[in-house]
């Protein structure tokens, strides 16, 4: 499993690369986003540690061109912002980040999150069922995910990896209760290590992308006590 390392700040750069060689990980890193790009070109990664704010080309930037040009491998992308504001930001903006971390934050749990969506590598098997509810449809083959007006027009969804494959799990079982542990499993397989209420901050995020008002959400609801479940129509 290789690892491109994009970050200026030299310090974070080090400390990312030594906690990802010592966990077995190769690594290739650089400081900005044109040799960013180049590295990536040259030899795709399976992940990309990706900073968002870099000198000329930043984070966002980057993200977009590689994900606009399909490749055989497309590489799994985790980006770190300094800010929550930036998070917030980032976001609503729909990047094509798999997963964000927001500065400071703990290597072990950085490491955590790498492994977590590694894995989701390797367990890329089935689920090549499509789903379709009054408003929404899901096609994992062919990446899509589209939502539905009243006049039934659709409109694309930008989610990531992790955001469709929570709602095709939400959309396999509507009216299922699931609480976090299951949900983790589902998504994560039983290694997973870490908060259980990142559950809580993938199920906002989605809702920000799907719900038509994210705060009084009228698809992927809250059941108080227990976790969440999705209802349409
Ligand atoms: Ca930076």
């Amino acid at each position: 499993m290789e690892i491109l390392i994009v970050e200026d700040e030299a310090e974070i750069a080090q400390l990312i690369q030594l906690y990802l060689e010592r966990e077995g990980f190769a690594c290739r890193s650089c400081r900005d986003g044109m040799t960013a790009l180049k590295l990536w070109q040259e030899q795709p990664p399976d992940l990309i540690i990706l900073d968002l704010m870099l000198p000329e080309l930043d984070g966002l930037e980057v993200c977009a061109r590689i994900r606009q040009k399909p490749g055989t491998k497309d590489p799994f992308i985790l980006m770190l912002t300094a800010k929550g504001e930036e998070l917030d930001r980032i976001i609503g903006l729909s990047t094509g980040a798999d997963d964000y971390m927001v500065k400071p934050f703990s290597p072990k749990e950085m490491v955590a999150r790498v492994r977590a969506l590694l894995r989701r590598n390797l367990r890329q098997v089935g689920a090549t069922v499509s789903y379709r509810t009054p408003h929404f449809l899901l096609d994992p083959e062919q990446r899509l995910a589209q939502r539905f007006d009243e006049n039934q027009s659709p409109e694309n969804l930008d989610l990531t990896t992790l955001e469709f494959d929570l709602l095709a799990t939400f959309m396999s079982f509507p009216g299922r209760v699931w609480n976090r542990s299951q949900l983790i499993d589902k998504l994560w397989g039983n290694n997973f290590f870490g908060d259980e209420r990142v559950v809580d901050t993938h199920v906002a995020r989605l809702r920000k992308k799907i719900e038509p008002d994210p705060a009084n959400p009228s698809f992927v609801k809250t059941v108080i006590g227990v976790g969440y479940k999705f209802e349409d129509g």
